[in-house]
C-alpha cells in the first residue's frame, strides 16, 4: 500500500508499506479518505514532536476490511470513522474521569508515535472505530473528529443563549466552530489574519456568521465566549471581553505564550480555560450529530494520497528546501487525502 510517511522535517514522502497486521482485538480499516490537520502540519514544520518514520495522519473514515478474533462491534465491509484519541482506561487520569489525558498516550498517538491514516490501510483497536450512519458521507465523516474537538471546546465555555461568540482563527477548527454555533443560533464573529481564509469563510460559512479580517476585530464589540483557535492568543482579546466572559484556548503551539493581565480576570471575572481532547462521548456526540451538521461544506479539496505535496502547498506548509517555491498562505479550507468516490480537481 502507499503511505505518507514523515521522514524529517519538511515535506513527508510517499512509501510502500505492507498492509499491517492486526491482533485479535483490533481492526483493519481501508481508508477512503484521511483529512489534514494542524497536527500534521506542525509536525511538517518541526513544530510538533513525532516519531521520524511513522505514517501520518489521524482524521479518519473508509470500510472495515478485517477484523481480529475477538471483534464484535465492527464486520467487513461496515463504514467506520475512527476515534485516534486513544486512552487506557487505567491510570490516574483515565480512572478519574479524564480519558482525554490519559497519562499511557506514549506509542499510541495515530499519526504521530504510531502509524497513522494517511495510506491505503490502518490498523486500529475496536473500541476506537465508530460506525458511520448511512446518512453520513465519507466526506462529511471525515469531520468527525475535528468536531469533537469543536464540542468540547466549545461545552468547556459554557456558553449560554444570548452570548455573543468571538472565534479567532478561521482554519478548520475556527470554521467549525462557527458552523455549530451558527447552527445553535449563536452571535458568532470569526477574526482571521490570513485573507484567504477570510474569503474562503465568507464564501463557505452561513451567512449568519460575520467573518472579519483580525484587525477590524474590535467591531465585534465586547464577547462574552472568546475561542483561540491560533495558539496565539491575541494580547488584547482579553482587555476586550464583556464582564464574566470565558477564554478557551484551543490551539496550541510549542512556543505559544501570552501576557495575561491578572487583574482583569479578578476585577472584571473573566475565566481563561483550556479543555484540551475531547472525551470518548464527545466523539460519540459527533458521530450522532454529523447526520444533520453540513460538515462536508468545509472540504475545499479531496486529493489523491500521491498529490499529496500539492495538498500541503495548499495549506502553506513552508517550503524548506532552497529552489522550492515560498508558501504564499492558505488557498483551501479542509484539504483530504485519498478518494471519496468525487473525481480530483
Ligand atoms: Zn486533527
Ligand atoms: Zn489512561
Amino acid at each position: 500500500m502507499k503511505a505518507v510517511v514523515f521522514e524529517d522535517v519538511g515535506l513527508p514522502g510517499i512509501h510502500d508499506r505492507a498492509v499491517p497486521s492486526f491482533e485479535a482485538d483490533e481492526v483493519l480499516v481501508e481508508v477512503a479518505v484521511s483529512g489534514i490537520c494542524g497536527t500534521d502540519r506542525a509536525i511538517l514544520l518541526g513544530e510538533f514532536p513525532a516519531r521520524r518514520g511513522v505514517v501520518l495522519g489521524h482524521e479518519a473514515v473508509g470500510a472495515v476490511a478485517g477484523v481480529g478474533a475477538g471483534v464484535t462491534a465492527v464486520a467487513q465491509g461496515d463504514r467506520v470513522v475512527i476515534n485516534p484519541t486513544y486512552h487506557c482506561d487505567r491510570c490516574r487520569p483515565c480512572r478519574r474521569g479524564m480519558p482525554a489525558h490519559c497519562g499511557a498516550k506514549e506509542g499510541r498517538e495515530l499519526g504521530v508515535d504510531r502509524d497513522g491514516t494517511m495510506a491505503g490501510f490502518a490498523v486500529v483497536p475496536e473500541r476506537f472505530v465508530h460506525r458511520l450512519p448511512d446518512a453520513v458521507s465519507y466526506r462529511r465523516g471525515a469531520l468527525v473528529e475535528p468536531l469533537a474537538c469543536v464540542l468540547n471546546n466549545l461545552a468547556a465555555a459554557r456558553p449560554r443563549w444570548d452570548d455573543r461568540v468571538l472565534v479567532v482563527g478561521a482554519g478548520p477548527i475556527g470554521a467549525l466552530c462557527a458552523l455549530v454555533l451558527a447552527r445553535r443560533g449563536a452571535r458568532v464573529t470569526l477574526a482571521e489574519r490570513d485573507p484567504g481564509r477570510v474569503e474562503l469563510a465568507r464564501l463557505l460559512l452561513p451567512r449568519t456568521v460575520r467573518v472579519l479580517a483580525a484587525a477590524e476585530a474590535d467591531a465585534a464589540g465586547a464577547p462574552d465566549v472568546a475561542i483561540d483557535t491560533t495558539g496565539a492568543l491575541p494580547g488584547d482579546v482579553l482587555g476586550t471581553m464583556a464582564a464574566g466572559g470565558t477564554v478557551v484556548v484551543m490551539g496550541e503551539k510549542e512556543a505559544g505564550v501570552a501576557t495575561v493581565p491578572l487583574r482583569s480576570l479578578v476585577t472584571r471575572g473573566i475565566r481563561l480555560v483550556g479543555a484540551g481532547p475531547y472525551r470518548p462521548a464527545d466523539f460519540a456526540l459527533a458521530v450522532d450529530l454529523a447526520r444533520e451538521l453540513p460538515l462536508e461544506t468545509l472540504v475545499t479539496h479531496v486529493l489523491p494520497l500521491e498529490r499529496y505535496a500539492e495538498a500541503l502547498a495548499l495549506l502553506a506548509v513552508v517550503p524548506p528546501a532552497p529552489g522550492r517555491p515560498e508558501a504564499d498562505g492558505y488557498r483551501a479550507m479542509k484539504v483530504l487525502l485519498g478518494t471519496d468516490g468525487s473525481p480530483a480537481p
